[in-house]
């Protein structure tokens, strides 16, 4: 192995920003972190660790802790409006990979990695990249606190909206690639829920899901197909809670009560559904890595999955070869394939949690049978 030390920076820090900045501090780099929020970001429903992302695990010495936190998840509960079951799928039959695949609460996922790297690499918590120039030697960075860094390589990791991918590669929209829906995820009253499943209730454009794993609160996903994209301020919670609520008014099952709990959730998530997909992730000494080079859309079920996966394979390669350019064509190159050949199961993933028409929802809700 070619080692060669420096400095990283890493812009996010959350499933993508924490694994490589893991494996960069493994192979000798000195790594900073910043991230927007003042620690990492919590919240979400559960999510998937599948397949190559639990060898990567492996090799980081957190499957046992990940294998702990597993979920003891049993499937999926369809339900109708008057809240009697219509069909079952038990997670055997939910898109396995391999039988190790995991489903963990995104939290715990969180911890875990970030428990790894807490105490070995530096933080800027509450700041951003401003500003990013880089040249043939090395990268010089201004943050929002007035600070500024060099650094040899500058990883963003910082999601959907990555503010890296702004600055290096230019406007969101050309890579954004809207799915015609929304998805908000908040928590509620663990009472909504039943232990150790997920009940979902759907309508022709609409579904709401409710979690609950042994806690007093259940974690919620409600999803709605749009035709067209909805403007609202990313920072503006009570206007989008409103987009949310006019979404599903007059819906039926659980919708009255998951609504009365989500204008008090504290913690509240909308967004697009969306792929981004991009020609390159890396320019010059700046690589994309997780949902901010090409995020999958949460109906695959591997945001997660690729984030620690894509991570893994950049950092390995950055670490065998002797110069970046070799190790960011090898990144390119061998996870393209991967990544293609996911991002294109996203609308199987849709029509199954958003079918479009009353005999679709019957349909879905008798496939387990
Ligand atoms: C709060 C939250 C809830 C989520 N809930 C779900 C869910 O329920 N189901 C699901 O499938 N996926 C969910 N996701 C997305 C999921 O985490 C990712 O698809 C996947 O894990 C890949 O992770 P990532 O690290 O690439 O991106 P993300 O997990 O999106 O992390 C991006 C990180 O970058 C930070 N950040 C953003 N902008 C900047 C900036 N300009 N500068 C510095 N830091 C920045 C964010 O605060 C965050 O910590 C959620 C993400 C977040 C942030």
């Amino acid at each position: 192995m070619a080692m060669k030390t420096g400095s990283v920076l890493v812009s996010g820090a959350s499933i993508a920003g924490l694994t490589m900045a893991y494996w960069m501090n493994h192979y000798g780099y000195d790594v900073t972190i910043v991230e927007i929020g003042h620690q990492p970001r919590r919240g979400g429903t559960p999510i998937d660790v599948r397949g190559e992302a639990l060898d990567c695990a492996r090799r980081m010495g957190i499957l046992d802790a990940i294998k702990k936190a597993k979920l003891p998840t049993k499937g999926l509960k369809f339900m109708n409006e008057q809240n009697e079951l219509q069909g079952t799928m038990l997670v055997e039959q939910i898109g396995a990979i391999t039988p190790d695949d995991t489903e963990i609460r995104r939290d715990d996922l969180v911890d875990i990695l970030y428990a790894k790297v807490r105490n070995s690499v530096n933080y800027k918590f509450a700041n951003r990249i401003t500003q990013l120039e880089q040249n043939a030697e090395y990268v010089n960075v201004s943050f929002e606190d007035k600070t500024f860094g060099t650094y040899d390589f500058v990883i963003g990791a910082d999601g959907i909206h990555s503010g890296v991918r702004k600055l290096t590669f230019g406007k969101e929209e050309q890579f954004t690639h809207f799915l015609n829906f929304y998805f908000s995820v908040f928590t509620v009253d663990g009472s909504l829920g039943e232990q150790n499943y997920a009940h979902m209730y759907n309508t022709p454009n609409n579904m709401a899901t409710v979690y609950f794993y042994n806690k007093d609160s259940a974690d919620t996903l409600l999803a709605f197909r749009a035709s067209n994209q909805i403007t609202f301020d990313r920072y503006n919670i009570e206007q989008q809670k409103q987009i949310v609520i006019d979404a599903f008014e007059g819906i039926g099952w659980k919708l009255p009560q998951l609504l009365e709990e989500l204008k008090v959730a504290d913690t509240f998530y909308l967004d697009q559904g969306c792929q981004i997909k991009m020609p390159t992730w890396t320019s010059g000494r700046v690589a994309l890595i997780g949902d901010a080079g090409y995020a999958p859309a949460f109906p695959t079920g591997m945001g997660s999955t690729l984030a620690i996966h894509g991570a893994s394979i950049l950092a390995d390669a950055i670490a065998e070869c002797g110069n970046h350019q070799t190790a960011f064509e090898i990144y390119n190159e061998t996870f393209r394939p991967i990544v293609e050949k996911l991002q294109a199961t996203v609308y199987d993933g849709i029509s199954f949690v958003l079918p479009p028409t009353i005999d679709k929802i019957y349909a879905r809700n008798k496939m387990g049978e």
